[in-house]
Formats: structure tokens, C-alpha cells, sequence
């Protein structure tokens, strides 16, 4: 029998909040443990929430980059649980009226352009943060009450590539639009993973497993493998799938079993009594909308359209954020933009990971290499230089026309200087300049090829190829 997989995602993303969901407390990371905390996110009896507007206006412009709509009257709900990272023994999230509703996100996989629905996005709050040691739990409040929305999609996921492919142009999303730094490593992005599988042809879903809290895409794609394998192996041996919860051991590429589900009513949701209902007006959206910040799908129509890039280019370009700005910032300086470019995913890139910094902390900047690539358009450099020049910059800085200066990086365009060696060149090279007068026009490359040498890569090539056609056409 073959078999389809589904799988739905839950993520957490972390909103950029100065401040805590429902309180005034800083939202810090690498604070020192329980300095950021108050009687309303410590859970004291009788301490009372006060919304963060911007919270909410993150969540909404989330919802809004996504395609969802904005619930005009959303509510807060208790979630109850017990447990100790969440001191008052509920967490305030929404359950039937969530902020925003719907939305899509449509992304490549392997090549083909996809669609993946969403159901939901609503805002909640974050738990504090365990640590358990051999001698005991500690807990760090810090973290609790910190905004946290919960973006779900529809299990409408097939493969793990499916759902890399997902949270990836997710991530870009909340980066782009400004909602969050999805720091994976600080815990800014966590997802809770569902998969199912079911005959093909079959209408309704399988019993799904749930692995929670995954933050590392490569192991959500090694952990739905594993699963999808799993479960179809269950089944195919006269078994049934268990609803459950499963934990992901990345040591041994596998999941095993936490605990069997708990039901939604188990968490006994009920309306939160301490806040209103959240009203959001029409002209509220309307000006969010206005606010939007520019996509990387944006951007690469703007780089195809506006900068002539081919569309390689762009897609290489706007992968990440930080990459796509420091083009932006080079490219306000100089009209070389396909030059600019290939520095960018050429030398660049390769310094990169040569060195294992990042562009932005090298001492590389869009002003200095918008002047590189003034320098190769206008000849003064050539491409060989261009590159020594853009190494010296990345790892100590400075200015691009001092150190062409220095270094005598420039290139020959002195006709006296070019003059000699192309005669030079017609000298020592008779069967080239005989294979150019019998007509074969390419065999000027033979003669260019000296002077290249004889001027150690500084002739400027053109002014070269003047030069050597206007000796041997006289
Ligand atoms: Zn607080």
C-alpha cells in the first residue's frame, strides 16, 4: 500500500517586544536569572495584566505579511496547567477568538512553487525557562511572560522538505517584516511538530503524533522522517499509530515516547476575566498595511525588475536578511549592480566562510565596496585586484583609492607603456600574427596573453586589445 504524510506546524516565534505581554518588565536576553520579574509575571494573587500594544501590533503586521485576516474582536482565554515555569497555573492565551485568521505562505520546494495554508495565528505568553541539573530544576522567570505568538498551519505538509522548505520562508517573513530576530540558537523560533499518515486516496487523517518544542530545521526534517518511516511501519505490521506526544533524541535520530495526548479540554480554557477584548477598527489595518515592510519575494522582483539582476542573483541575495541589506546600502552608492553582486556571492561570500564572520561584523562596508566596483568599471582595477583589494578591506578596512595607491594595484592604461609591449608581443609571437593576417581573428588572444604577463595582470585588457589591433591592422 502506498502511504501520504501530513503534517502540520505550530511555531512559536518570539515577538521584538521592549517590554514583557502584560507587564512593564524588559524583555532581555542573557539577563542575569529573576532580575526581570514582577508581581504580575511571578504570578502573585491578584496582580493584574496590562496589555503591550505593540504585541499586538506585531502580531497583526505578522498576520497581515502572511496573507491572514485580523480578527476585529479577539479575546483571552486561560489555559490552565500545572507546572512550575508557569507560577500562576495558567497561561493567558486565546483559544476560540485568535488575532488573526487564515493566511498562506508560499515558497519553493526542490524547485516547484508551493502553497501551505494557515489556520491561525494568536498571541500568548511565554513560560519561564527550565534548566534541570543532576542536583535539581532551576527556573529562570525572566523569560515568563515575554510575547509569544503561535502561528498554525493546516497539516497541509507532505515531506519533511516540505517543512523545511516552510519554516525557512517563514523565518525570512518574520525577519523581513521586523517581528522577531529568529535567533534559533536564543530560542526566538520553536516549533511543535504533527504527522500523520494515511492510505493515499483516504479522506481522513491518521492519529497524530505531536514532537514539541523543535527548534533546529534539520532535525524537524530528521525527526518527520524518522516518524513518517515509524508510523507506516506500525501500521504495515498490523499495527495502530498512538495518539501522542514524542520527544526527538538528535544523538540517536529518532523519537520516542513522552506521554499519550491530552485532550483540549483537559487544559479546562476559559474566558481570562482580568482583560477586554481586543477591538481592532478597519482604519487600524489600513494602517498597519501602510507600514509593511518590503518581502524577500519583493525584493527579488525589485532586483530583477529595477537592478537587472538575473533571477539567480536575487534569490541568492535575499536568502538572508543582513546579505540582502548590505546589497541594498552598496547599491544606493554605485550603479554597478550586477558588479556589486558578483562580489557578494563571489569573493565575499567566500571570505565569509574562510574567516567565519558574518559580512556585517567584517571590516567590510557598502560604502567600500560600492567603491570597488566604481574602480573596475571606471578601469583604474582590474577584476584580479578587485579581489585582492576586497580581502584587504573585509579584514582590516580602509580606503579603497588609498590602498590601489599603496599597493600599485592600478591598472596600465598608459598608451607609451602598452605601446612597447604590444610590439614586443607582435615580435616574439610570428605564427599568431600570421594566423591573425590569414584572417582568424582569435589569435590576437595569443598576443594579449603576453602583455598580460609581461605587465603582471595591470594592462587594462581593452586598451590592450586597442592597441594590438591597431599594429597589426596597419
Ligand atoms: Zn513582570
Amino acid at each position: 500500500m502506498k502511504y501520504e504524510a501530513c503534517i502540520g506546524l505550530e511555531t512559536h516565534v518570539m515577538q521584538k517586544t521592549r517590554t514583557k505581554m502584560f507587564c512593564g518588565c524588559k524583555h532581555e536576553y542573557g539577563a542575569e536569572p529573576n532580575t526581570n520579574v514582577c508581581p504580575v509575571c511571578l504570578g502573585y494573587p491578584g496582580a493584574l495584566p496590562v496589555l503591550n500594544a505593540t504585541a499586538i501590533e506585531l502580531c497583526c503586521k505578522a498576520g497581515l505579511l502572511l496573507g491572514c485576516e485580523i480578527n476585529p474582536h479577539s479575546k483571552w482565554d486561560r489555559k490552565n496547567y500545572f507546572y512550575p515555569d508557569m507560577s500562576k497555573n495558567y497561561q493567558i492565551t486565546q483559544a476560540d477568538r485568535p488575532l488573526c485568521l487564515g493566511g498562506k505562505i508560499v515558497t519553493e520546494v526542490n524547485g516547484e512553487l508551493k502553497t501551505f495554508t494557515l489556520e491561525r495565528i494568536h498571541q500568548e505568553e511565554n513560560a519561564a525557562k527550565n534548566t534541570h541539573a543532576s542536583s535539581g530544576s532551576l527556573i529562570d522567570y525572566n523569560r515568563a511572560g515575554t510575547a509569544l505568538m503561535e502561528i498554525v498551519s493546516n497539516p497541509c505538509m507532505h515531506s519533511a522538505d516540505d517543512a523545511f522548505a516552510y519554516i525557512q520562508a517563514l523565518k525570512l517573513i518574520m525577519e523581513y517584516g521586523g517581528i522577531s530576530d529568529c535567533d534559533l540558537e536564543k530560542g526566538h523560533m520553536r516549533s511543535d511538530v504533527n504527522v500523520s499518515v494515511r492510505p493515499v486516496g483516504q479522506e481522513k487523517l491518521g492519529a497524530k503524533v505531536e514532537i514539541k518544542n523543535m527548534n533546529s530545521p534539520s532535525f524537524i526534517v530528521e525527526a518527520i522522517n524518522y516518524e513518517i518511516a515509524r508510523q507506516i511501519e506500525v501500521i504495515e505490521n498490523g499495527g495502530k499509530v498512538i495518539q501522542e506526544t514524542r520527544g526527538y533524541d538528535s544523538d540517536r535520530s529518532e523519537t520516542f515516547s513522552q506521554r499519550t495526548k491530552e485532550d483540549a479540554h483537559d487544559y479546562r480554557y476559559f474566558p481570562e476575566p482580568d482583560l477586554l477584548p481586543v477591538e481592532i477598527s478597519a482604519a487600524q489595518i489600513q494602517k498597519w498595511k501602510s507600514e509593511l515592510p518590503e518581502l524577500p519575494v519583493q525584493r527579488r522582483e525589485r532586483y530583477v525588475k529595477e537592478l537587472g539582476l538575473p533571477d539567480y542573483d536575487a534569490k541568492v541575495l535575499t536568502a538572508e536578511k543582513h546579505i540582502s541589506d548590505f546589497f541594498d546600502a552598496a547599491c544606493k552608492l554605485t550603479k554597478q549592480y550586477k558588479l556589486v553582486s558578483n562580489y557578494m556571492m563571489g569573493k565575499v561570500a567566500s571570505l565569509v566562510t574562510e574567516k567565519s564572520i558574518s559580512v556585517v561584523e567584517s571590516k567590510l562596508t557598502p560604502e567600500t565596496l560600492a567603491q570597488v566596483a566604481d574602480l573596475v568599471s571606471g578601469g583604474t582595477i582590474g577584476s584580479s585586484a578587485a579581489n585582492e583589494l576586497i580581502e584587504i578591506l573585509f579584514t582590516s578596512g580602509g580606503d579603497p583609492k588609498v590602498i590601489v595607491e599603496a599597493k600599485g594595484m592600478a591598472q596600465v592604461n598608459d598608451d607609451s607603456a602598452l605601446e612597447k609591449w604590444a610590439e614586443e608581443a607582435i615580435a616574439g609571437n610570428a605564427k599568431a600574427v600570421a594566423d591573425y593576417k590569414a584572417g582568424n581573428p582569435a589569435s590576437v588572444n595569443a598576443l594579449m596573453g603576453y602583455v598580460m604577463k609581461q605587465s603582471k595582470g595591470k594592462a587594462n585588457p581593452p586598451a590592450v586589445i586597442a592597441m594590438l589591433k591597431k599594429k597589426l591592422d596597419s
